[in-house]
């Protein structure tokens, strides 16, 4: 029987990809229900190829609109909005995998409504786990969920981790010393300290490696992609923060490691391309192909490897503070960095003012126990209070 599956996200960066994975396998997969945030015209095209049961966009006109455009094409695709909408579809009882690939907190409520349900979750929105790891951890294991990770370092961990045990998430007694980030250190990783500062938007979203939104893209400029990682890594695998570490690699074909107590060191290789950790996640235990360049380690010569650069990077170093700290830091922290990244990117602030904020809201506010959403999107929301005000003291300056 084909997988019916549930594209949260389908018109952004990972949600193409993962259609042009899918549009590879139709005798393996239907194309159940696609959402997204207010994107009419690219979601129409999809409904167009893909005839979903269900296309969803959050925003009410939006939705009016992709409406109209769906019944004067005469498809039989059922047009939702609103946030209970793509719960629905994330929870459709129809419904076999569901991939997770939202941006930001917004992806949290659908992605919880599959762990519930007991899907097959294709994790992409890394801030689910950063914000809720506790509880949503909780929550895949309560509902016999499978939560696969889509995100290409996760992915890599995952493929270099005991066969036997990739259902469990509980790597702590498995004889692993630890894991190692790769990261590509992103655009700036070899401008001059002092010209951060100047960095546009532009410039920013120009990721020497991988072409992705413009939400992580940033993230990945200031590193927090990193740090954001070392938390999604710690509630998928189970291990402290001591045990997770970061470098550089600037090639992008190592995708990460783990390291065992026995010295051997396995590592997940590939071309830098998403399609890989979707196909890996939609077909696992199997394989698929993804579309793919197979990778041809002769052209691409040489392999680098740096420590990581706290003080060129310093998001990095607060997402580990925050991970030491616990409770809902981590929720403060990704709060704190959408409301600056957003700043950032509609140059209200410098690129560097987008730590100095998170760290403000980080040192301000007072961090309680996350083991309810209530907490936590309270939190959640308070940091995005105290960081807008930053922002607008920043801006009046
Ligand atoms: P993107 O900005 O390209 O796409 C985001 C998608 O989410 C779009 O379809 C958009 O319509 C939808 N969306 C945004 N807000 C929404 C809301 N409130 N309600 C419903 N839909 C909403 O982002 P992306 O690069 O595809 O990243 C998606 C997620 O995957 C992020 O969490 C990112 O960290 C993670 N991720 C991305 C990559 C990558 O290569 N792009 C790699 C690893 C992890
Ligand atoms: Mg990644």
């Amino acid at each position: 029987m084909r997988r019916a599956v549930t594209i949260l996200g389908s018109t952004g960066s990972i949600g193409l990809s993962t259609l042009d994975v899918l549009s590879r396998h139709p005798e393996q997969y239907e194309v159940y229900a696609l959402a997204a945030n207010r994107s009419v015209d690219s979601l129409f095209k999809q409904c167009l190829t893909f005839e979903p049961r269900y296309a969803v966009l959050l925003d009410n006109e939006a939705a009016e609109q992709l409406q109209a455009a769906v019944k004067q094409a005469g498809l039989a695709t059922e047009v939702l909005s609103g946030e209970a909408a793509l719960e629905q579809v994330a929870a459709d009882s129809a419904v076999d995998t569901v991939v997770a690939a939202i941006v930001g907190a917004a992806g949290l409520l659908p992605t919880l409504a599959a762990a519930r349900a007991g899907k097959r979750i294709l994790l992409a929105n890394k801030e689910a786990l950063v914000m809720s790891g506790a509880l949503f951890m909780h929550e895949v294991e309560q509902h016999g969920a499978i939560l696969l990770p889509v995100d290409s370092e996760h992915n890599a961990i995952w493929q270099c981790m005991p066969v036997a045990e990739t259902q469990r998430y509980h790597f702590a007694d498995k004889g692993i010393r630890r894991i190692i980030l790769t990261a590509s250190g992103g655009p700036f990783r070899d401008s001059d300290l002092s010209e951060l500062e100047h960095m546009t938007p532009a410039q920013a979203v120009a990721h020497p490696n991988w072409s992705m939104g413009q939400k992580i893209s940033v993230d990945s400029a200031t590193m927090m992609n990193k740090g954001l990682e070392v938390i999604e890594a710690h509630w998928l695998f189970g291990l402290p923060s001591a045990q997770i570490e970061v470098i550089l690699h600037r090639q992008s074909i190592i995708h990460s490691m783990v390291d065992y107590d026995d010295g051997s060191v396995l590592a997940q290789m590939g071309n830098p391309d998403m399609r890989t950790p979707i196909a890996n996640t939609l077909a696992w235990p199997e394989r698929i192909d993804s579309g793919v360049e197979p990778l041809d380690l002769v052209k691409a010569g040489q392999l680098d490897f740096m420590a990581a650069d706290f003080e060129r990077f310093p998001c990095l170093a607060l997402a580990y503070r925050a991970l030491e700290i616990g409770g809902t830091a981590t929720a403060i922290l990704n709060a704190a960095n959408e409301i600056a990244v957003e700043a950032f990117l509609q140059e209200k602030i410098k690129f560097t003012q987008i730590a100095v904020i998170i760290e403000s809201v980080m040192n301000e506010l007072p961090v309680s126990k996350a083991d309810n959403l209530t907490q936590i999107l309270a939190d959640d929301a308070a940091a995005r209070v105290l960081a807008t005000d930053y922002v607008n003291r920043l801006c009046s300056r």
